[in-house]
């Protein structure tokens, strides 16, 4: 493997070398028909991952790209948003809607918990909502968003489904077509980026448009994008030889050959490794007394915030850990210096897992702490093995 490092941030994720060896492949142009197959393929099998009848866009940009796509082709400016947010990322809606002229109203949960239904149902009784969103694992906090019970709650009102998918697209299920107890319940749009679970590097972003999101967009005689207007890219994500703007050839390849990886390994059993990930991971972290932010019950399969042991120094930690070829991220907001945030998504392998357990081990004992080491390697194999 090329990696040196074990790139544990939630984001980016560490690149298989099949993935870098696709980037490295020499650049054809961006109409030549032999690009505009691996392409369409990249665009089918992201067609297949969010099992959608509607369309699919991918384009040059970041996760924050995708979530504006998303917004500007649904809601007009002076429509009303309801933004719901785990943290962060969630919150991030919130100044992007209104830099539209969205009229943008809120659910904040406190960091680590979940937005209840009640509590949506309750506000979503204000009525006007033309459409929702839900961050369906918010980065900042490791919460998972329960969106089996949130669709329905949303859908009743009418009102479109919006899920970021940054942090969760190839680790958690995003089915478009699955129905959420009525026919017509299901999600609308899914957002996402190139470089979380899918483990792609990070330079793309992409939006899945379901039949009812499509229609929001037609309903609209302009929108308050270029680039990012759907409508301007639906030619090119149909047919690739045509052109609107230079796609991005070279991660174009490195996507399509990420989608053949997750779609090798299986959808089903790549929701289920990831789930035993979290879950492994965790369990095992406990073993050095360190305790995850989020509940065991909405905590994400794709990340954990962790919370450190008392008195234990954050950037020390961190930087011996860094030193040693394991890099994790900060915390944010008021729980900066008082956790850490490690990512177990996308295409790592349960050795790069282990050996971080060990330097994490090491770490706590050099600073001074206890931690058994073997322990919690056996609980990470036991967890992550029963899958
Ligand atoms: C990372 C992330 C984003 C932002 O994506 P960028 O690629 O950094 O623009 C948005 N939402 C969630 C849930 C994320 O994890």
């Amino acid at each position: 493997m090329r990696n040196k490092e074990m790139l544990l941030v939630p984001g980016p994720t560490p690149v298989m070398d099949e993935i870098y060896d696709a980037l490295s492949s020499e650049t054809m142009g961006h109409t030549d028909p032999r690009f505009a197959k691996i392409f369409k393929n990249s665009l089918n099998l992201s067609k297949q991952l969010f099992n959608t009848d509607g369309e699919v866009f991918v384009i040059a940009g970041s996760g924050t790209l995708a979530m504006e796509m998303a917004i500007i082709n649904t809601v007009a400016p002076g429509e009303k948003l309801l933004v719901v947010s785990h943290g962060y990322f969630g919150d991030r809606f919130i100044p992007l809607a209104k830099v539209f002229g969205i009229k943008v109203e809120t659910l904040q949960a406190e960091w680590g918990q979940q937005i209840s239904k009640e509590l949506l149902e309750e506000k979503l009784a204000e009525g006007g909502f033309k459409a929702v969103t839900v961050t369906h694992v918010d980065t900042s906090t490791g919460v998972m968003a329960n969106i089996e019970e949130l669709i329905p709650v949303v859908k009743k009102t009418g009102a479109l489904f919006i899920l970021d998918g940054v942090c969760a697209t190839a680790a958690l299920e995003e089915d478009m077509q699955k129905t959420y107890g009525h026919p017509d319940y299901k999600i609308d749009v899914v957002l996402t980026g190139s470089q979380k679970a899918i483990g792609v590097p990070p330079g793309l972003g992409m939006v899945a448009f379901g039949p009812k999101a499509l229609a929001a967009r037609e309903a609209m005689s302009s929108v308050m994008g270029y680039y990012t207007d759907i409508k301007n890219w639906l030619p090119v994500m149909n047919d690739p030889v045509k052109y609107f703007a230079t796609p991005p050839v070279n991660m174009i390849y490195a996507f399509n050959k990420g989608m053949e990886m997750v779609m090798a390994e299986g959808l089903e059993k790549r929701y289920c490794r990831h789930s035993a990930l979290g879950r492994a991971m965790r369990s095992a972290l406990k073993v050095y007394g360190m305790k995850p932010l989020a509940m065991e019950e909405v905590a994400a399969p794709t990340l954990s915030c962790i919370i450190y042991p008392e008195g234990l120094n954050d950037a020390e930690f961190r930087s011996k850990l860094a030193s040693k070829g394991v890099v994790v991220a900060g915390a944010l907001a008021a729980l900066a210096g008082k956790a850490f945030r490690i990512g177990h998504m996308g295409n790592a392998t349960e050795e790069m897992f282990v050996k971080a357990l060990q330097i994490i081990g090491e770490t706590l004992q050099e600073m001074g702490y206890e931690a058994n080491i073997d322990a919690a390697v056996d609980e990470f194999k036991g967890i992550y093995r029963s899958v």
